[in-house]
């Protein structure tokens, strides 16, 4: 009988796992994940990446367990933890779902080329996109650089493969295969995180699904609420889709009845229409992570500031709707995407920092830190990415809060000094009266800092820079 190693990578599931399957209907099965971070380049999952990490691939181990599994822990280069695993096992094959980020590229074909150097069949199954991002091609198959066109095209290709469901009976191997301990590689944040990730969703497949099928519940409401960070707008399955606790094409497949029109802005599938573009720009121009899409940005003169950068990471710059959200991202790994704009647009406009330190920041805080969506993010935050927002165009965080959290109960949830005001004043508590303020025993500077820039000046000086920048 065929032995098949399943390698793991971002479909951290037993459900909709079409490598599971297929090994688990070819013979016996070896789940095998590889802990590798010095594979993934300049991006080896950051603190909370590797938090939510820990979580996952301990709940996979256990709904292995009930179907008679363990998963297989192994650290070190992929290619070499896996050619050995397969000496060990005797297994003729790899399975793996493909990943679409340039390091993760790499990795997938050292594997291909070790294993099949030694015989043993490796075969690459979809990946975790709706629509793979080389099978997206424009007029005289060039990619493409803007949502709106990327989008309709997938409109016009096949639907997305219906999600394969459960992989029936596993047969192990015996004996079973030996393996590293989990606790061993120190996933967990070894020094004292505070109050970060207290509020984080749990981990794992089950509670994944747990999740989607609430927000089911309410998706009718998606477009309506979705950019308004008090109410329960969103889906929230952002980290579920990044390490595959979800597959994405459950989640397309079970939205489509409660969504607006797949191919419509604005709706939720669009949104996993917005993932997926992502990843299409990512495969496509691997350089953005590091480097703006628009040449004209390259020498765009950021400020250093350090003070400036750390007040804004403790979420302490004195603009409420900002504060927020870096509080928001400090408990619970994730911030709503309305005020990851309006954060990202502060510090790279009205603080005139460099993106690049903004998505670091991401990506060691976010649980769903995803190398595609934090560079789309990024780069369309600071003007300089493939559709992104023009420079010019910049937010106002007192505006931006009065419109989308009027009465100030976002604020007030993460922003407890100012919990007291009312929604006049909460968004920008500088302009309230000083009685109003003692009234409510707020001193400014004191208990809450003042504004560490003047929007308008702010403003005035991003846009000279980008002038001079042209
Ligand atoms: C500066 C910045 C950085 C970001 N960094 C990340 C990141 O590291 N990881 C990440 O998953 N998203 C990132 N986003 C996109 C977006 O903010 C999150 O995907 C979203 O807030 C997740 O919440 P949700 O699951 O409730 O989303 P929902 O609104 O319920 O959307 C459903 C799913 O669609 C995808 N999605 C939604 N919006 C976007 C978008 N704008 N771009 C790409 N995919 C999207 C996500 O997978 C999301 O889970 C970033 C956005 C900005 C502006």
């Amino acid at each position: 009988m065929k032995t098949t190693l399943v390698w793991f990578r971002r479909d951290l599931r037993l459900m909709d796992n079409p490598a599971l399957q297929a090994a688990a209907s070819a013979g016996r099965v070896v789940p095998v994940f590889a802990w590798s971070p010095e594979e993934d380049g300049r991006w080896p999952p950051g603190a909370a990446s590797r938090w939510w990490l820990h979580g996952s691939l301990a709940a996979l181990d256990r709904a292995l367990r009930v179907r008679g599994l363990r998963l297989v822990l192994r650290s070190g280069r992929a290619a070499e933890a896996l050619t050995r695993l397969a000496r060990e096992t005797g297994a003729t094959a790899v399975y793996f779902a493909k990943r679409y980020e340039p390091a993760a590229r790499r990795q997938e074909e050292a594997v291909a080329a070790a294993v099949s150097n030694l015989g043993i069949e490796a075969r690459a199954f979809a990946g975790d996109a709706l629509f793979a991002p080389d099978s997206v091609r424009g007029r005289e198959g060039r990619h493409y650089k803007i949502f709106t066109p990327f989008w309709n095209r997938c409109g016009e290709l096949p639907s997305p493969e219906k999600p394969c469901g459960d992989p029936g009976r596993l047969r192990g191997v015996s004996p079973a295969p030996k393996s590293e301990r989990l606790e061993d590689w120190r996933l967990l944040p070894s020094k004292n995180w505070g109050k970060g990730l207290s509020e984080a969703p749990e981990p794992g497949e089950e509670t994944a699904r747990y999740d989607l099928k609430k927000f089911l519940a309410r998706a009718r409401g998606y477009a309506a609420g979705r950019d308004f960070p008090a109410l329960d707008g969103t889906s929230r399955l952002s980290p579920r889709l990044h390490f595959g606790e979800l597959d994405v094409r459950r989640v397309w497949a079970q939205a489509l009845p409660f969504s607006d029109p797949p191919f419509q802005k604005g709706g939720f599938l669009g949104e996993l229409g917005w993932r997926d573009f992502g990843r299409h720009v990512l495969f496509h121009e691997p350089f953005t992570p590091e480097r703006p899409h628009d040449g004209r940005f390259t020498e765009f003169r950021w400020r250093k500031d350090s003070a400036a950068l750390e007040a804004w990471q403790k979420g302490m710059t004195g603009y409420p709707m900002v504060d927020a959200g870096m509080r928001e991202l400090w408990a619970t790994g994730l911030m709503h995407n309305r005020v990851r704009m309006i954060a990202a647009s502060f510090l790279v406009k009205d603080l005139l920092i460099d993106w690049r330190e903004g998505a670091r920041w991401f990506w060691d805080t976010l649980v769903d830190a995803d190398l595609a969506n934090n560079t789309l993010g990024w780069q369309w935050s600071a003007g300089c990415g493939t559709d992104a927002a023009p420079f010019f165009r910049i937010f106002n965080p007192v505006e931006q809060g009065r419109r989308y959290d009027a009465e100030g109960r976002y604020v007030r949830r993460w922003v407890p000094e100012l919990s007291q005001l009312d929604g006049r004043w909460i968004h920008a508590p500088w302009t309230a009266p000083r009685e109003i303020l003692e009234r409510h025993g707020i001193v400014l500077g004191r208990d809450y800092p003042e504004p560490i820039a003047n929007h308008a000046l702010a403003r005035a000086r991003a846009l000279a820079a980008y002038g001079a920048s042209k």
